[in-house]
Order: structure tokens, then sequence, then C-alpha cells
């Protein structure tokens, strides 16, 4: 691939000069705009870019499974190709450090080959076959077949934070291709070359694969209107969105307001309470707190499974937790952040917390760039925690908050208050059974994921999954954004009901020419 970006948006097979304007990549340690111009798109781009989802969608969607099996794999060969100019202009964009992107980029390439191998193994389909009773008292049964058929055409919000695994080429837009449904992505203005060197991944792979060139586009713009165009148009099927609680709100509301409603799957806000109950405080204070800092600062804390809230009952081992958490978060360097408008934000909901009663117990060392991010390390009581709803809000960055509880049922009732969470997390010893027990239903009531003595990051991106959670950690608790089980989101079942063999859909044919798992009257079977 040449290592030259154009700046064009990529439509289908076509590369997309300006039509509404243009942007430069900001440099964010040092504020400098970066070459190239990129271009910005209106309605006529999106709509370009949807016709031609839609035109693909019939022939995509019918893809067999070997061969859009290979499609994901060619992508992930065609990332891992172009790691090293990714990595390189993703940190040049980000600020973040080059080897995490090195590491990202395998890992997302990683992805698309599992979603590959998703596809082959042809789960995802949940064939079901009710066979004809012809003669079942009271009533014969027709035969009745069902599979999962993909949704249309998607439209991808990138997300600003994981500039690859996350954006064009991340976990929403393989689930999304592994089901069958064209892509439309709306790149971040976070990150615009790492974008074009993503999207042009896919252009290539999508010709090379001989499928039809509306499998793939990627489109930018200007303020909310390109993104308010994405979610309007009438060939979309469903939305995929991950940022702030106004934005994903504001285009949930939109969706639901369209004529034909469309499910938009957001991922918006957590703060991953960690509750350290009172034996393993006792036993592990303050390696629990050592290691919730150094997790909590991974991506400048710019990260939806950051551990941004540290909970444990005041008595043996709380004095340690908070010391080792102060220790720790005084040895980070301020780091720049993604973007000004997120720094600016950072700086304002730090001071929220201040304003609600957290004080400061621990700092890192100072700004030096207009846009780094001083790690920060606050405490406040359960009691003030439970009067404020503002602190058991977000702060997207390196802020951390301790919170002292007075005992037992005082941490059942802060848990109580929580949201919806991405992930939980639980310090226990054995000693700490009957509590653990009287706190998990709260946890499994209010997130995706509960975490057992270990930390909310990393996240394993595999079958067992979650990455999810009730609201506002997501608009929809039902599914999952990592992990094979995303997938999920594009699908919807369809039953044949008394259907000729030579019409059905090969998966549910009666020969099972595809060799795969499907449940006949109730019973998994290969047969
Ligand atoms: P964002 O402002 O929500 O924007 C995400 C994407 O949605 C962008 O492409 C944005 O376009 C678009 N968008 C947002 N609101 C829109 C609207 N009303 N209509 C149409 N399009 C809209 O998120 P962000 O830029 O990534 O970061 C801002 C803040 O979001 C952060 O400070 C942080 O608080 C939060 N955030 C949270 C997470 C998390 O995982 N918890 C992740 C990322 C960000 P434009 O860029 O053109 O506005």
């Amino acid at each position: 691939m040449s290592k030259e970006l154009t700046g064009e948006l990529l439509i289908g097979a076509a590369r997309v000069p300006a039509a509404a304007g243009t942007m430069k990549a900001l440099d964010p340690s040092t504020g400098e705009l970066i070459e190239p111009e990129f271009a910005f798109g209106g309605a006529a781009e999106v709509d370009r870019a949807l016709r031609l989802a839609d035109e693909a969608f019939d022939s995509y969607s019918h893809t067999g499974l070997a061969e859009r099996a290979a499609f994901l794999d060619l992508i992930a060969d065609k990332l891992e190709a172009v790691k090293d100019e990714l990595a390189a202009r993703t940190a040049l964009e980000t600020g973040l450090p080059l080897a995490q992107f090195e590491g990202e980029a395998l890992r997302t390439a990683a992805v698309f080959r599992k979603f590959a191998i998703v596809v082959r193994q042809g789960r995802f389909l949940q064939a079901a076959i009710d066979p004809a009773q012809p003669d079942r008292p009271p009533a014969p049964r027709m035969d009745h077949r069902l599979q999962k058929v993909a949704l249309g055409p998607v439209v991808i919000f990138g997300a600003s934070n994981f500039p690859i695994s996350y954006s064009v080429a991340g976990g929403d837009t393989a689930s999304a291709l592994a089901a069958g449904c064209p892509v439309v992505v709306k790149a971040h203005n976070a990150h615009p070359g790492a974008s074009e060197i993503q999207g042009r991944v896919i252009q290539q792979a999508v010709a090379e694969a001989g499928l039809h060139e509306g499998v793939f586009s990627l489109v930018r713009g200007a303020g909310n209107e390109i993104g308010e165009a994405l979610v309007d148009h009438p060939l979309v099927r469903a939305v995929t969105f991950t940022g702030s609680e106004a934005g994903g709100m504001a285009l949930y509301r939109r969706a639901q307001q369209r004529p034909d409603p469309i499910p938009v799957f957001t991922e918006m806000t957590s703060v991953n309470p960690t509750f350290v109950l009172p034996a393993a405080l006792a036993a592990r204070g303050a390696e629990i707190g050592a290691g919730l800092i150094q997790r909590a600062m991974y991506n400048v804390g710019q990260a939806c499974l950051k551990p941004a809230i540290l909970l444990a009952v005041d008595g043996p081992g709380f004095q340690e937790l908070r010391d080792a958490a102060t220790a720790e978060v005084e040895k980070a360097a301020a780091r720049t952040m993604l973007t000004p408008s997120i720094h600016d934000s950072y700086t304002r909901n730090v001071r929220r917390l201040e304003d609600n009663g957290a004080g400061l117990i621990g700092a890192g060392s100072a700004p030096v760039g207009a846009g780094d991010g001083q790690s920060l390390l606050y405490e406040v009581t359960g009691e003030r925690l439970l009067a404020e709803p503002a602190l058991r809000e977000e702060v997207f960055g390196p802020a951390i908050l301790l919170v002292r509880l007075t005992g037992p049922d005082q941490l059942l009732e802060v848990a109580r208050a929580f949201r919806g969470q991405l992930s939980a997390t639980l310090h226990a010893e054995a000693a700490d059974r009957a509590a653990a027990e009287q706190l998990l239903p709260i946890l499994e009531r209010r997130t995706g994921r509960i975490v057992f003595n270990a930390f909310s990051i990393p996240q394993e991106v595999s079958y067992a999954s979650t990455h999810g959670g009730p609201f506002p950690a997501t608009s929809d608790s039902r599914f999952t954004s990592v992990g094979m089980g995303a997938i999920e989101r594009f699908l919807r079942p369809v039953t044949y009901q008394n259907f000729p063999d030579e019409l059905l859909p090969q998966p549910l044919r009666a020969a099972n020419p595809l060799h795969l798992w499907r449940l006949v009257d109730g019973e998994l079977s290969r047969r």
C-alpha cells in the first residue's frame, strides 16, 4: 500500500474528494496541524455510500460462509501488512505510544481472524429445525426451519479513544461484516489519517475478494450534520456508536423518531466500580491499590473500562490501600490527551468532583503541554457519594476516586446507587464469602461483566466476553460490542415454514451440506 495519505473519502471503490470543506489532523502533543487535508462530505456522499451498501446487501449477505470468512482473513492479512504505517500515524494523531498501536493493530487483525472462524463454524446462524409432524394430535405440525439473517447496511461511528480496535477496522466493523452486513463508517475526526489507512485496507480487500464495492465505505464530515444524515438515511438498518452519553443518546433518540425506527447500539459511559471486601483489604490492600492505579492510567485514563471508583470499608488494610494508590498516582507523568476538547472536558469534570466534595489525596507530575492530563486521586466518604450523583459519573481521563465506606451496609447501599455499568469488580478472600454473596446479585443487576480478584482492564475478546450493560453503559443491555457475541447485534431470525428442500437456504437443507450444528427438534445435532 502507498504510504501517501490522500485525505479522500472512500465510497465504494471510489476515492472521493472534498464536497463540504476539509480538515487537518492535529498532533495533540504539539498542538500543530499535520498534512494532508482530509475531505469532508455531506448528505450527498452519505446517500451515495448507503445506496451502494444497499445494492451490495443481497449479494454480500448471501456469500458462502467460506467466502465471507476468507474476506475477513484477507482484511486481517492487510491490517498486519500496514501495521507499522498505521501505528506510526495513529501515534502521531493521538499522542499515545507507538508500541501501544503496533499491539492494537495486531490484536485488531486477530479479531477479524476470530470472526472468520465464527463465520466458518456457522453457529451464529442458530439454525433450528422442527420437522413436520403430520400425525401430531390434536393438530399436525408443519415443517419449521429458522436461521438468522443479516439486518442490512450498518452505520458505524468510529470511537475516538481506541483509534484502531474500535475505529474504522475495529470490532464493530468486523462483527457487522461477519454477519453479512455492508458497512458505512463515520470516521472520527480525532484520527483521520489512521482512519484512511484502515479504510483503504478494507476497500482493497473488498476489491480483491471480488465483492460488490458497496460492502464498505468511509465518510467524514464536520459537526453533527453528517452523523444525523447517516442515522436518518432510509437505507440504514442499524447503527453502532462509542462515545459520550450526550452524543449516543442524541443519535439513539433520532433513530427512534424515524418513520421506521432502527436499533442504535451505543456504548457510552461507565465508572467500573471496584469493591474491596474486608478480608481482601486486610490481606492485599496495598497490592490492590497500586494495581488498580496502574490499570486505570492505561491510555491516559481514556478507556471505557477504566476502574474509576475504588470502594472499601475503613478498617485494616484501608490505609495501606490508600497509601499505595497515592504513591502510584504520584509516579505517573502527565500525558497528552486525545484531543483538546477531551482535555477540556477532563478539566471540567475534575472540577465537578472537587465542587462536590472530593478531596485530592495524590497527584502525578504537573502538565507540561497544554493538552496534558495530570493523574489525580481523590477521596470521598460513602455518605457523600450517596448524596451526590455527580460523584458517581465518569471523568474521562486519568482521575480516580477512592471511597471510604463506614461499614458493610453502606457498601451495599452504595452498590445499589450506581447506574448501569460495563463492568464491576470484586476483591474478596474466603472469609468475605457472605459479604460477596450479598453484593453479587446487586452487581449482576447493574453490569455486563463481573471481575473477581483481577481488574476491569484488559478486556478479553472471546466467545464469553461481554462489553455491555444496563443503561447508560449501553443503550441495549441484551448485547455486547466486544467479543464474538457482538455479531448478534446485526442479525434477525427468519422462519421458513413448510418449504421444499430445494428452496431452503443451504444451512437449513435436509442433507446439512454445510455440516453445521443445528437444533433439530430441540436437540443439538450435526446430522
Ligand atoms: P462524542 O462527542 O460522543 O462523539 C462520538 C462521535 O459521534 C463523533 O464522530 C461525533 O461527531 C459524533 N456525534 C456526537 N454527537 C453527535 C450528534 N448529536 N449528532 C451527530 N453526530 C454526533 O465522543 P468523543 O468525541 O469520542 O469524545 C467526547 C467525550 O465522550 C469524551 O470526553 C468522553 O467523556 C466521552 N467518551 C466516552 C467513551 C467511553 O467509552 N466511555 C469513549 C469515548 C468518548 P463529531 O466528532 O463530528 O462531533
